[in-house]
């Protein structure tokens, strides 16, 4: 094994919410204090010692998060298409530009990115009818989102998490409608029990992939077969459950997954976003990954 690995996160992070500076924001119609979360996040995640950090997602769940600034979309209880996606105003790069201030030199930012099917597959139609070009305009958007989120990030990954479900035939193209002509690195998340699509994840026009393989081992078996064609960020520590993995046993875990990719091991990870553990196990989960991560580069 010659290459480093990096110590990442998926997405969103779990924040303790101040009720009162809630309130004061609802009443004052805006959002002043919004970036105390951001803060939160940043900070658990660098004092961790992650390498790779995001600015937690705090605003809004994952599909919200780009349909509430995205034309054509209507917010609900789910998100109703009512007329044509098109990009007007940035949706992440504020949050964005607001964590890469707080972050010390050494650590990088990630651009996260819902990716296109998955916001399809969440919305209501009520326009396009037509499933395929509404994930094409989804992709045209997300793509206008990234050209400017590359000023200020240093590394893009996409979340599909529906493709563990179903996979459209034009998934390759849809993704690479994403991430054509980048020259930063960019990974795929798709989390659940993938092991039926793999074939399909490791033509993805991506460089990275990542899934759980932490809360799904037998992904090993199967990647075993295909074990020299992708770079591989492995899921280490599980974000469904608070049980709190040791250092020795992610090790013992990222160990197994060296010995199927060898160097194509370049980042270990939480399964998923982690948003929906308390706040104190999601960071003692991230301390581990980080010192786990030494163990593993010789540190
Ligand atoms: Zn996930």
């Amino acid at each position: 094994m010659t290459q480093k690995i990096h110590t990442s996160v998926i997405g969103s992070y779990p924040i303790s919410i101040n009720t009162q500076d809630m309130m004061n924001d609802y009443f004052a119609e805006q959002q002043m204090s919004w970036t105390q979360y951001i803060e939160q996040a940043v900070h658990d995640m660098t004092t961790a010692g992650i390498d790779y950090v995001s600015d937690g997602q705090t605003r809004d769940p994952f599909i919200q998060l780009f349909t509430r600034k995205l034309k054509g979309c209507r917010i609900r209880e789910r998100t109703e298409i009512i007329g044509r996606i098109e990009y007007h105003t940035p949706i992440t790069v504020p949050d964005q530009i607001y964590a890469k201030r707080l972050l010390p030199r050494h650590v990088r930012l990630i651009g996260v990115l819902t990716g296109p099917y998955t916001l399809t597959k969440s919305c209501v139609d009520s326009f396009y009818h037509d499933e395929k070009e509404l994930a094409f305009d989804f992709a045209k958007a997300l793509r206008k989102e990234l050209e400017i989120l590359l000023k200020h990030v240093d590394f893009i990954s996409i979340d599909e998490p529906v493709f563990s479900n179903e996979i459209p035939e034009y998934a390759y193209e849809l993704i690479k409608m994403i991430t054509n002509g980048l020259s930063h690195p960019t990974r795929l998340h798709v989390c659940g029990d993938v092991s039926r699509i793999i074939p399909q994840l490791i033509d993805m026009p991506v460089d990275i992939l990542s899934h759980e393989f932490k809360a799904t081992p037998h992904l090993f078996d199967v990647f075993r077969e295909y074990p020299d064609r992708k770079k591989i960020c492995v899921g280490a520590v599980r974000s469904d459950d608070v049980t709190i993995e040791s250092v020795e046993e992610i090790v013992t875990h990222v160990k197994k997954a060296i010995a199927i990719f060898d160097g194509n091991v370049v980042q270990i990870a939480p399964d998923c976003g982690q948003r929906l553990l308390p706040r104190d196990i999601a960071f003692q989960k991230l301390k581990n990954l980080a010192a786990a991560g030494e163990v593993l580069n010789g540190g």
